[in-house]
């Protein structure tokens, strides 16, 4: 981190992006301070030669430059975070990793870009793994030197120096964008948005407006936006300065698009790309094995279209797409058994996502429920049609199957689940995890509940 030698920074959160943030901040000259309220992350920290503070008057704070704070901490939403209030009281600025890493990584010069870095940072609220590791993937594939973080692979600070010419993707969460105070990336993405993590935003709006802080004015050079949903199609026209505006590329699965701009859409497994009125690249998508399913199009497609702003040619993307191998717990087929497939896809958090799955797949035994999100599960109902029957895991999940549309039962754990799925699927039926529901209440996180799906097929 640069600009912070002889600074006192204290740092709230002392998981992985905490402890890095420490690390990052002592070796760029600063003095942190840091905080956790569970004793073994204090531990971890003193043995690291940290000094921990509990900040919790505002004497605590004299001398604090600022608060970088975990993304894991929720800072005012459902309840205000009673260090960041005290700091916000104390007139102490609050930060994130995500605003050291762009403070300290100010190249901003689109027009030099053989001799300085390049940050591509993706958000949205379904998709962001896959289209920044396809990104990334592109771009290693094209001789590019690459890194890849953010919520995905390597927390931002623990990146090696990048180099003229080399591309960091970074992808970032709500919770990450919310709190940045610097957020400048040259290319910015945005997948879709629908309903997740309302308690922390505080509803919709709050959601989307952090999602939206990637966008801010003095913000990315390019900006390529999904525009199936009304917010998407909202924030495209404000960036634009006019319908051939071609910084903002659109992005959809659901029409063509037209007009004088840059466009990219996916119709019946085909990606066009549009501009100026013109077709200039084309991709036969239901031939790329690594993504399927329109959900996994419209990832296909906002990537194409951040590479393309880099240069890269139509050709060479094609060819990287035919190399993915897609990423675990997401749409994965892990084994095939007496006819009968066996998809993970764990990372169905939310209920949009386990929709797309659904949507993905035909005669689905569909293993689903865990900690409910709130905004109720009614918009699973028209993927649900491609569903046999339902198998309800988690804590509440009598309360879950009461509220699905297809034959349910409660299964609890997720052994009884997928042995009950089997012995009941039939030749050309899909065992299906897309849970719609959060892994907490079981497990602790949806790798691990993925990894028990697999372990539970692997005894079948
Ligand atoms: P994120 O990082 O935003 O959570 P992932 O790429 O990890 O996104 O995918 C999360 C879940 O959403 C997976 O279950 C996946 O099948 C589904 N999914 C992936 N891309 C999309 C998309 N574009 N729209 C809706 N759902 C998607």
């Amino acid at each position: 981190v640069q600009g912070v030698e002889g600074a006192r920074v204290a740092v709230l959160g002392l998981g992985r992006s905490g402890l890095t943030a420490a690390r990052a901040l002592r070796a760029g000259g600063a003095e942190p301070v840091c905080w956790d309220d569970n004793p073994a992350a204090r531990e971890a920290a003193e043995a690291d030669g940290f000094l921990c503070m509990p900040f919790k008057t505002e004497d605590h704070f004299d001398g604090v430059a600022r608060l970088i704070v975990s993304p894991g901490i929720p800072h005012l939403y459902p309840a205000p975070n009673p260090v960041v209030a005290l700091a916000l009281e104390a007139g102490v600025p609050v930060d994130n990793d995500i605003g050291l890493f762009f403070q300290s990584f100010a190249t901003r010069d689109w027009d030099s870009f053989d001799t300085t870095p390049r940050v591509i940072a993706v958000t949205g609220s379904n998709g962001k793994s896959t289209t920044s590791a396809l990104i990334h993937h592109v771009l290693a594939q094209s001789g590019r030197r690459c890194q890849l973080a953010g919520n995905i692979g390597r927390g931002v600070l623990d990146l090696e120096p990048a180099e003229d010419g080399e591309v960091v993707v970074l992808e970032l969460s709500s919770y990450q964008t919310d709190l940045a105070r610097s957020l400048t990336p040259d290319v910015a993405v945005f997948t879709n948005l629908s309903p997740d993590h309302l308690d922390r935003h505080a509803g919709m709006g709050g959601y989307f407006a952090a999602k939206r802080r990637l966008f801010a004015e003095g913000g990315p050079d390019r900006a390529v936006i999904g525009v199936d949903e009304e917010e998407g199609r909202f924030l495209a026209g404000q960036l634009s300065q006019g319908p051939a505006d071609d910084r903002v590329i659109r992005v959809s699965v659901a029409r063509k698009l037209t007009g004088p701009g840059w466009q990219v859409f996916a119709r019946k497994g085909f990606l066009s790309e549009y501009r100026k009125g013109k077709q200039v690249g084309s991709i036969d998508l239901r031939q790329v094995t690594g993504l399927p399913g329109a959900h996994n199009h419209q990832n296909a497609c906002a990537a194409y279209a951040a590479c393309r702003t880099l240069g890269l040619a139509p050709k060479t993307i094609e060819e990287a797409f035919h190399s993915f191998g897609g990423l675990p717990h997401r749409s994965q087929t892990i084994a095939e058994k007496g006819g009968v497939r066996f998809v993970n896809d764990s990372k169905a958090t939310n209920v949009d996502s386990a929709a797309k799955a659904l949507a993905a797949f035909r005669n689905i035994r569909w293993i689903c429920g865990g900690l409910e999100k709130d905004g109720g599960l009614d918009a699973l109902a028209e993927a649900s049609a491609n569903v046999r029957k339902a198998y309800v895991i988690g804590r509440e999940a009598a309360h879950f199957a009461m509220q699905l549309k297809v034959e349910a039962e409660v299964c609890g754990t997720m052994d009884v689940a997928v042995a009950k799925a089997a012995a009941e699927a039939e030749p050309g039926d899909v065992v299906l995890l897309a849970p719609a529901a959060a892994s907490f209440d079981q497990y602790d996180n949806f790798e691990r509940r993925g990894e028990d799906f697999a372990a539970q097929v692997a005894k079948l």
